[in-house]
């Protein structure tokens, strides 16, 4: 069957997350003048923040630890790194990160482009985020993208996250699409390549790491450009 239907994961797929937290963190870190404070280097502080930020991500995925462990720790953590264990510090960053990011809209490269081209080819597009839900619509309407999508789902208003079938199932029912004619876009292995596998959709991964894996049948790209290849 013809593909009809194009599932996308949003960050560091189409909205990059990592390039806005970078810009977000090291405005509140200048703007608390922490360097100043408590001598730490930024970028030193950005790295592991962007570890321990990764490690928790990986760990809501895996259903060991829920958002608010992670809202908690992220910064949290960060900071006792360095030797700074004050919650009302921590607290401040959490509060501020998320407002504040969404001033920051910097798509991934190529992003604007290919949903252009889909669009023209007559796909219809679609969002399945494991992003927090009040985030998730806010992300694509100010960074101008939400008018590419027909449906946007969100981790928290099904429950389940990827690599969860039921997350897609979810939002295929929403979209009326069937898993013979969709295929799913996403640059986390286990979330996007495993749970779109175990679902039984197709699915390309964006090897943004280009980590290169060879598996059989993968469909795989490094630039967004290159979903022309497949689409
Ligand atoms: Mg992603």
């Amino acid at each position: 069957m013809k593909i009809q239907h194009i599932f996308f994961d949003l960050d560091n797929t189409l909205w990059d997350h990592r390039k806005n937290a970078y810009l977000t963190i090291k405005n509140l870190f200048e703007k608390e003048e922490i360097t100043l404070k408590y001598s730490i280097d930024f970028e030193e502080f950005h790295s592991v923040y962007h570890d321990i930020n990764e490690r928790l991500w990986e760990q809501i995925r895996d259903g060991i630890i829920g958002k608010e462990y992670l809202r908690k720790h992220r910064f949290y953590d960060t900071f006792r790194h360095f030797g700074v264990e004050d919650e009302n510090l921590s607290e401040f960053f959490e509060e501020h990160f998320l407002d504040k990011m969404l001033y920051h809209n910097e798509l991934v490269e190529g992003a604007v482009y290919i949903l252009d081209y889909l669009k023209s080819k007559n796909y219809t597009l679609h969002i399945i985020s494991n992003g927090f839900q009040e985030v998730t619509e806010r992300k694509c309407i100010l960074s101008g993208i939400d008018k590419y999508f027909q449906t946007i789902t969100s981790a928290d208003s099904v429950g389940v996250r990827k690599p969860n079938p039921l997350i897609f199932e979810y939002s295929l029912g929403l979209s009326s699409a069937d898993k013979e004619e969709s295929i799913l876009i996403g640059d986390d292995w286990i979330a996007d390549v495993v749970g779109a596998r175990r679902f039984g959709m197709d699915v390309i991964f964006f090897d943004v790491y280009k980590e290169n894996r060879q598996e059989e049948n993968l469909k795989s790209i490094t630039h967004l450009l290159q979903i022309k290849d497949y689409l």
